[in-house]
């Protein structure tokens, strides 16, 4: 029903494209009735097929933005395991298994081992990853073709024939239109929305709550076996396999092209531009002989260039730049924050499926409430807080940490502040588990959180932003937002829904509180920096913390803003929010702490009320340094704008 709702829903252009889609999916449907031959169905049977290598291709490649280059071992894999199983010589009878489970066990097994090679290569990031797989693609061939007894060597399998090729050719039809539309769902949950932010900074995803690994490894598992499923079909169709034939680099070459000629990270994206490259190759074949190939690839490299959104992207922004595949993280590095230059970016235009955001959210109330699986280790409120205690942390030879006691209570703000490379955001990396500490302990509520995973530290309701910004540069302001919930409480059943009303109430409302609502459509990487401080604040808000570590949150604002944002943090701290601030702006924290933490070289040189530590005459001298004297009026002011002090 509210699919349906969704289709009408559409604007004319969507309309007009799905009802070219029902009947392009009405003339495959009738295409054996219409007198298309045997040799025909074996055609289409076969651009099935490399639609669905290029779905799960993009599944990684695309959503993820792990761009495997050895996709093609997962179908090898599935062809060899079902033509083994099927095999005339593989028992003295001349008779094998019967094809379903033959084919059912090799998508298994490719899906198996992928859950495991996976685990091992993507730890590894952008080329790396893909060499990894590339090498993977060329060991498993290389064993097959070794390991004769099994596989047949270089000779190959021979499987028992079958010529049903329209019951292949419909059963083809069947399962590609069913992952095509099982990948349409997926990336409306939350689940496919958490593999976009994945592509998008891993880091931030993982900080905000998103079990990355899981997530990134369960899905190319997925990919695998699907795959893996195709490449059975195949090898019982084809009822010959042998290495070269079954393990082919072009098998994901075509994947690949294919994905890029219709639309990186789209969903529709892999399945126009396979069937594309699939009749221009037909038709090159036909006409250039030996040349085609050769025009193939200039054609791609044109592609590439005029419409490096592919066909998808040109009508929709929502198709992902391939010139950006490997674009490295963090998201806004080396722009430095506030940079007005981004705020000057033209406004992308807006594609018309808005209803089809990644609607990842949870109701934080619901959170809040408790009872959820995720919610099992939240400690109650009314205790000890965030607690770090000697915490040690070295780079090389340098200690950037030496030994710090932190401690922040419940609905406490407090300020942390020191001269520039005085430890601070290594300390927030220290506390939020983005780097392992090397000495000292982390608790929260007098609970050990030192060896957790920085996800489950922000499930437990500790939050923090970045000094360099990190927001999902190709995803809206709400999208953001909406990706930003509290992963603990969505359980299993919750990561495969959309979001819910409570969940998108509460982002309009932060988004309100923050002065984004005006920019609630546009990509995040058309923000100003202080625009996009202000995002990553709400961010950090929207999974109902405990507790929010801010990093230099006002560096890069413009200074209308900052008082501004001074509000809006006194706010959420009275309805019991707790705050760290590193800032390097002394007043900002003398008017909303009473607690400032001095650091300086690593170690912390006084503590106490703002006062208290403007006072103290180390702390002039270590944080003003050679200007402290000219500083120190500002310094006895704690409600001045003391801007920019490092030195
Ligand atoms: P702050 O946030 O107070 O300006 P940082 O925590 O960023 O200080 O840095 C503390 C010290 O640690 C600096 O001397 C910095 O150069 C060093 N440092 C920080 N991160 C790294 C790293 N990844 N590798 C090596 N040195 C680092
Ligand atoms: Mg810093």
């Amino acid at each position: 029903m509210n699919a349906l709702r969704q289709w009408l829903a559409g604007g004319p252009g969507q309309v007009a494209t799905r009802a070219a889609a029902a009947v392009a999916l009405a003339w495959l449907v009738l295409l054996p009735s219409l007198g298309a031959g045997d040799s025909t169905l074996f055609t289409m049977t076969l651009m099935f097929t490399s639609v669905a290598v290029a779905i799960n291709w993009n599944l990684t490649g695309g959503f993820t933005g792990y761009v495997d280059f050895g996709h093609a071992v997962w179908f090898g894999l599935g062809a060899y395991v079902t033509a083994i199983l099927m095999s005339l010589q593989a028992n003295s009878l001349g008779i094998g298994w019967p094809p379903v489970p033959a084919i059912v066990i090799g998508a298994s097994a490719a899906g198996a081992l992928a859950a495991l090679i996976g685990r091992a290569t993507m730890r590894l990031k952008g080329p790396y990853f893909s060499i990894a797989m590339l090498g993977t693609f060329v060991a498993v061939r290389e064993i097959v073709r070794i390991w004769g007894g099994l596989t047949g060597g270089g000779v190959g399998l021979t499987l028992p024939p079958y010529l049903n090729r329209q019951l292949f050719y419909y059963v083809e039809l069947v399962l590609v239109v069913g992952l095509a539309a099982l990948v349409w769902w997926l990336r409306r949950t939350r689940f496919g929305a958490a593999l976009v932010a994945i592509r998008e900074d891993e880091l931030g995803a993982e900080m905000r709550g998103i079990a990355t690994t899981r997530l990134k490894v369960a899905t190319f598992s997925f990919a695998g076996a699907s795959t893996g499923l195709f490449g059975g079909l195949w090898a019982y169709q084809n009822t010959f396999v042998d290495p070269d034939i079954a393990f082919t680099e072009a098998r994901t070459l075509d994947a690949i092209m294919g994905t890029l000629l219709g639309g990186l990270g789209t969903v529709a994206g892999p399945v126009l531009g396979s069937v594309a490259l699939y009749w221009l190759r037909e038709v090159l074949w036909a006409n250039l002989l030996d040349y085609h190939l050769v025009a193939q690839g200039v054609l791609l490299i044109l592609v590439v260039l005029l419409v490096p959104r592919g066909i998808v992207g040109a009508f929709d922004r929502r198709g992902r730049s391939v010139r950006r595949l490997w674009r490295s993280p963090p998201s806004g590095a080396g722009t430095p924050a506030g940079s007005p230059t981004e705020a000057d970016l033209p406004d992308l235009p807006d594609g018309p499926d808005s209803p089809d955001l990644p609607d990842a959210t949870h109701s934080g109330q619901a959170a809040a409430a408790g009872g959820t699986r995720g919610d099992r280790d939240r400690p109650g409120p009314g205790r000890a807080g965030l607690e770090g205690a000697g915490i040690v942390k070295r780079f090389g030879g340098l200690t950037a940490v030496d030994g710090v006691d932190i401690e922040v209570a419940p609905g406490e703000m407090v300020g942390l502040i020191g001269p520039n490379g005085s430890g601070k955001t290594t300390l927030f990396d220290c506390l939020s588990r983005v780097v392992n500490a090397d000495g000292g302990a982390i608790r929260l509520d007098g609970a050990d959180i030192s060896g957790l995973a920085p996800h489950r530290v922000a499930r437990l309701g500790v939050s923090r932003t970045f000094q360099i910004i990190r927001v999902y540069r190709d995803l809206t302001v709400r999208e953001n937002m909406e990706l930003s919930i509290q992963w603990g409480g969505i359980g299993l059943r919750g990561l495969f829904r959309r979001t819910d009303s409570a969940t998108r109430a509460k982002a309009e409302q932060l988004m309100e509180l923050l002065m984004l609502d005006g920019l609630s459509d546009e990509p995040a990487g058309t923000l100003s920096g202080g625009q996009r401080r202000l995002l990553e604040i709400g961010m950090a808000l929207m999974s109902d913390p405990r507790l929010v570590l801010l990093d230099e949150a006002t560096s890069g604002v413009n200074p209308s803003l900052v008082e501004d944002i001074k509000d809006r943090l006194r706010v959420i701290n009275e309805q019991g929010v707790a705050f760290l601030l590193v800032e390097h702006n002394v007043g900002f924290v003398a008017d909303l702490c009473e607690r400032v933490v001095v650091l300086d070289a690593g170690s912390k040189l006084a503590e106490g009320t703002p006062r208290q530590v403007m006072d103290d005459p180390a702390v002039v001298e270590a944080y003003f340094g050679a200007a402290g004297r000219s500083g120190e009026a500002a310094a006895h002011d704690p409600g001045g704008r003391t801007e920019g002090c490092e030195t």
